[in-house]
């Protein structure tokens, strides 16, 4: 009997792009494959790690061991980790949890697919050798129905201190611009509208393949596909931002308005500490040029606290920082310290969890009143809406300033006639925290 295989995706959008780098593999090689089911089907789990944070590993590593409960009840046969984690702790991983099966690193989709078709082959009596298809035959596939991530672009050259990623996935490397295009295409003819353009670090995209930034003009390229209804991206860095990147979003209308760009903190010291290569003047100088050259933009952060030598005037900084700028859309961290990573090496991690707790609570505290003010300013406005799901009475969907799971969404009474993956326009009528409440406008 041919293996059942269920794939555990962990962790960030990138992992997700990877786990489906390897469904594409299993659906070639005739494989029967289900992507984070409910329950198990009992024969072979797959999960793909993540190793970006201690909570992020820890949260990984639960996970492990649950299926390590499962096979031992004889409710599994086989565990199959890959990944992050994986590939930075697999000596670690073998010697903590030997009930782990086999271990693979983060970009090892087709050893494994072969590994498991040898084995196969094998049981079968037949030990003959297998070759696992390549990318280059296999059909886009994605696993997020009416929209799909776009992974352009994989590992990173930047060198931010408190930083594993580039010790996971290695330099940066881009996709050309022809294969993303050509997998939109695919996509498109799948249904699907809604990209999520995303990589490790967006905005370096190109320099090592046509040695200069691409992302202005690649995303132009991909606003000029037909069936492409919304281009959000992601992951942007602040240094040497590419400024015609702007032009481009403002002038397609199929590009949303948004943008997600990390800029973990405001405070000269820190940034210098965090070797983020901008200032404070340089960040608060770009925030203005965007919001004057994209009228009405969204943009997502993300802000680090508690990072080492942050000192209490540095916070008051950051806040200060937060109340000014008033991001629409903001998630924040508390320093992590991270294994080989420069920060790992050369600081002490000099602030206590308590502090750096503190420090997280009062800055989402500020935050929070910003986004709740700034989402009432929609009430009275009439939104173009994506409808993602029904869920009991309510179509739960999203507007262009909204990323899946990570932003707000737009709930619609559900006496509606709606479609799922499919637009309307949609007339905000309440707020409630995070959500937008609305009806279908004529
Ligand atoms: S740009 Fe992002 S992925 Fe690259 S080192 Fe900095 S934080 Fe890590």
């Amino acid at each position: 009997m041919k293996h059942i295989i269920d794939i555990i995706t962990m962790g960030c959008s990138k992992n997700l792009v990877d786990s489906e780098q390897l469904m594409r593999r299993f659906a070639a090689a005739g494989y029967e494959f289900y992507h984070n089911p409910e329950e198990l089907h009992g024969d072979i789990a797959v999960i793909n790690t993540c190793g970006f944070i201690g909570d992020a590993k820890e949260e990984s590593v639960n996970e492990i061991c649950n299926l390590v409960e499962l096979k031992s009840d004889g409710l599994l046969n086989q565990i199959i980790v890959m990944g992050c984690l994986s590939e930075r702790y697999r000596k670690e991983l073998e010697e903590e949890i030997p009930e782990i099966d086999h271990m693979y690193g983060k970009f090892d989709w087709t050893t494994m697919v072969e590994d498991l078709q040898a084995e196969d082959a094998q049981a079968a009596g037949n030990a003959t050798e297998t070759e696992a298809a390549e990318t280059t035959t296999l059909p886009a596939l994605h696993s997020t129905g009416h929209y799909a991530y776009i992974k352009i672009s994989e590992g990173c050259n930047r060198k931010c201190a408190y930083c594993a990623i580039p010790l996971i996935t290695g330099r940066h490397k881009s996709r050309t611009m022809e294969d993303i295009c050509n997998e939109i295409r695919e996509l498109v003819a799948q249904g699907v509208h809604e990209f999520q353009i995303i990589a490790q670090e967006l905005t370096f995209y190109g320099i090592d393949l046509y040695k200069e930034q691409k992302i202005a003009e690649l995303v132009e390229c991909i606003a000029a596909i037909p069936g492409v209804e919304w281009i959000r991206l992601h992951y942007a860095y602040p240094a040497q931002f590419p400024m015609d990147l702007l032009r481009v979003i403002r002038e397609n209308d199929n590009v949303c308005k948004y943008l997600d760009i990390a800029l973990q903190h405001i405070s000269d010291n820190v940034l210098t500490r965090m070797q983020r290569h901008i200032t404070k003047q340089e960040t608060i100088e770009l925030l203005e040029r965007m919001r004057q050259e994209v009228p009405g933009i969204c943009i997502r952060t993300t802000l680090m606290v508690g990072f080492p030598g942050e000192t209490e005037e540095d916070f008051e900084e950051l806040l200060e920082f937060t109340r000014q700028a008033k991001f629409d859309r903001m998630g924040a961290f508390a320093y992590s310290e991270e294994d080989d990573t420069y920060a790992a090496i050369n600081y002490t991690d000099d602030i206590s969890d308590e502090v750096k707790q503190t420090r997280l609570d009062r800055l989402m505290q500020v935050q929070q009143q910003i986004s709740a003010g700034l989402l009432e300013r929609l009430v009275g406005t009439t939104q173009r809406i994506i409808i993602d799901r029904r869920e009991g009475d309510w179509f739960v969907g999203r507007t262009q300033y909204d990323s899946p799971d990570v932003d707000c969404e737009v709930l619609i009474p559900a006496d509606a006639e709606l479609q799922i993956g499919h637009f309307y326009n949609a007339l905000i009528n309440r707020t409630e925290e995070f959500d937008l409440y609305a009806e279908i406008a004529e």
